[in-house]
């Protein structure tokens, strides 16, 4: 006999732990599988050295599932990129979008841990570790998951299972894959002077680099994504060698840059599967169902804004109607693939203009960065989209 529930959600990272205790406080039951429990590292600042970068929109969704409170959040209210080879800059300020801060920095050990110690809370959760995930099927009937050990069967499920998602191999949903060319280095520095609220990205001809001020004055987390050859052999430097080609590499933003944590190197590619409800009743949300180049922040801010689009369809689904029926996913699921579409592509974009060497089109880089920063009205749209308070953040 197969066990039962209304949603099985399959992940339970950042946005698949926040997606199950959402649901679960609708009133719906919920399955939440997961590998393990999530361990906490902290090094040498006592700081996770992954932090990500959450918009205000993604700051609302985390306060009304109850859980921000307890979480150190480090506010930014500025921002300043600029470029290796140009000579124009631009800098974002929270005042130009009238805010107080344009986002958060948060450590992403203790964000994941505060939405389990609020799912152990949480009636109507029930938690599934370690089983092997064998076989998912779809129909207008309902799911099944066929597990190492078990057999269960949902009205919808939801893989939120990362950039390798098994839930997406099972169902067999095609995936674009666009290599980027890049991993990402990421660590913590301590730096000479405070960061005062303000982020830093400079765009190197090989990648993007990234200080990101965190709750220490002094302490800024790092992204920086470069080829592979180079973010491993900056990975094995000494930390007194690390610490000066950071620092010139970011031009002593921060003064010198006085000690480094551990590093660690990530692959970065860009993906988007072709559908987000590849069978009736499975849907992919998170990385699962695209996975941005991080030179924006946006990965967990878009897979934060699929919880909210979720959460907001589920509530206009009445508890006693079947919330896998066919056809109820459908304009939800094509809506949120054109809003991750829009977001590889600008990131895509992006990257690939600041990478030319070109005199031309440095120029043109110039005079664009320049005229943008100059015309307050175009600045302060693409902010708000960014943030996820604009009008095509909101409508997707
Ligand atoms: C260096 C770097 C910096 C970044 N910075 C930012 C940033 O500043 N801002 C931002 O918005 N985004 C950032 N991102 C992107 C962000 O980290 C991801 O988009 C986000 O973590 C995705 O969350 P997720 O919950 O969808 O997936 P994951 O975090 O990958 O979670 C997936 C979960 O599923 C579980 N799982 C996997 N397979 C199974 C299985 N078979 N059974 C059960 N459970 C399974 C895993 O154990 C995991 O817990 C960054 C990414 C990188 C690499």
């Amino acid at each position: 006999m197969a066990e039962s529930c209304d949603v099985v959600v399959v992940g339970a990272g950042l946005v698949g732990a926040a997606a199950a205790l959402g649901i679960a406080r609708s009133g719906r039951t919920v399955m939440l599988f997961e590998r393990d429990r999530p361990v906490t590292q902290s090094g040498r600042f006592g700081m996770d050295i992954r932090n990500v970068a959450v918009s205000p929109a993604s700051q609302k969704l985390l306060v009304d599932l109850g859980v921000w409170d307890g979480l150190q959040a480090a506010a930014f209210s500025g921002m300043q990129v600029w470029e290796e080879q140009g000579t124009a800059s631009i800098e974002f300020t929270a005042a130009t979008v009238a805010r107080s801060e344009l986002g958060w920095i948060v450590e992403n050990g203790p964000t994941v841990d505060a939405l389990w110690q609020a799912l152990d809370k949480q009636d109507g959760v029930s938690l599934r570790l370690g089983e092997s995930l064998e076989v998912v099927s779809g129909s207008t009937a309902g799911v099944r998951l066929q597990t190492s050990t078990a057999e269960y069967s949902a009205q919808l499920l939801i893989g939120i299972d990362g950039a390798r998602s098994k839930v997406r191999e099972l169902v067999g949903a095609e995936l674009d894959v666009k290599p980027t060319g890049h991993h990402a280095l990421a660590t913590l520095i301590e730096t000479e002077l405070p960061h005062a609220g303000v982020a830093f990205q400079k765009f190197l001809l090989d990648g993007p680099l990234a200080l990101l001020p965190t709750c220490q004055p002094n302490v800024s987390a790092v992204v920086w994504s470069q080829n592979e050859a180079s973010a491993r052999a900056r990975q094995s430097l000494a930390g007194d060698a690390f610490c000066d080609e950071i620092g010139a590499a970011s031009e002593y933003k921060l003064g010198k840059v006085r000690c480094v944590d551990e590093r660690a190197v990530f692959p970065l590619a860009q993906q988007l599967v072709k559908h987000f409800n590849p069978v009736p009743g499975v849907l992919l949300l998170g990385d699962a169902a695209h996975v941005l180049h991080p030179l924006a922040g946006l990965g967990v801010n878009v897979g934060f804004e699929d919880v909210r689009a979720l959460l907001r369809r589920l509530a206009m689904i009445p508890l006693d109607v079947d919330a896998g029926q066919a056809g109820l996913w459908r304009s939800f699921a094509r809506q949120r693939r054109t809003r991750s579409q829009i977001m590889l592509g600008l990131m895509a974009g992006f990257r690939s203009v600041y990478a030319q060497n070109d005199p031309l089109l440095q120029w043109a880089r110039n005079v664009g960065v320049g005229w943008l920063n100059r015309t307050p009205a175009i600045k302060r749209q693409l902010m708000k989209e960014a943030l996820g308070l604009g009008p095509l953040a909101q409508r997707l």
